[in-house]
């Protein structure tokens, strides 16, 4: 049996690859969550149950978030949840982003960390605490709630 895979383009075959290399069982809902994170970055649980039933068919809710916290657990999705917000996945880039979050409309963006690596802030005092990571949300208003603000 051959064991390259001549599909090495398209949105199935990377989450295959995803997949295996974090040693997890290729299944079709694990596949079609992949995609729909993929192409709707920074999406909420709800809607990931949508979209997955649109492209794949029935799937329960907690099937949904079975297959998320799997995911999340295996570092191809991160989680990102911000104060008084539901839970939001996205591809796990590796590249410690961090993100600008509107007060008004609940939108997230993604903002190049200027380190690229973590930690990328450090506690003044940490008094022997080992600080691996810096989750950084900054908090505003976004471009287009500005416009449409009444003055
Ligand atoms: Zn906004
Ligand atoms: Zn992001």
């Amino acid at each position: 049996m051959p064991t390259t895979d001549p599909a090495t383009e398209g949105r199935g075959s990377d989450a295959t690859a995803l997949l295996r290399a974090a040693a997890l069982r290729v299944t079709a809902p694990r596949v079609a969550v992949i995609g729909v994170v993929r192409d709707h970055p920074h999406v909420d649980a709800g809607t990931v149950v949508g979209t997955t039933r649109e492209r794949a068919g029935w799937i329960s809710v907690q099937g949904v978030y079975d297959v998320l916290a799997t995911l999340t657990d295996a570092g191809i999705l991160r989680r990102v949840q911000p104060a008084r917000s539901p839970a939001r996945y996205e591809m796990e880039l590796g590249d410690n982003h961090h993100h600008l979050a509107c007060r008004t409309c609940g939108g997230l963006r993604d903002v190049p960390c200027p380190v690229g690596a973590a930690p990328c802030l450090a506690p003044g005092e940490a008094e022997g605490f080992v600080v691996d990571e810096a989750e950084v949300v900054f908090w505003g208003t976004c471009a287009r709630c500005r416009d449409t603000a009444p003055h």
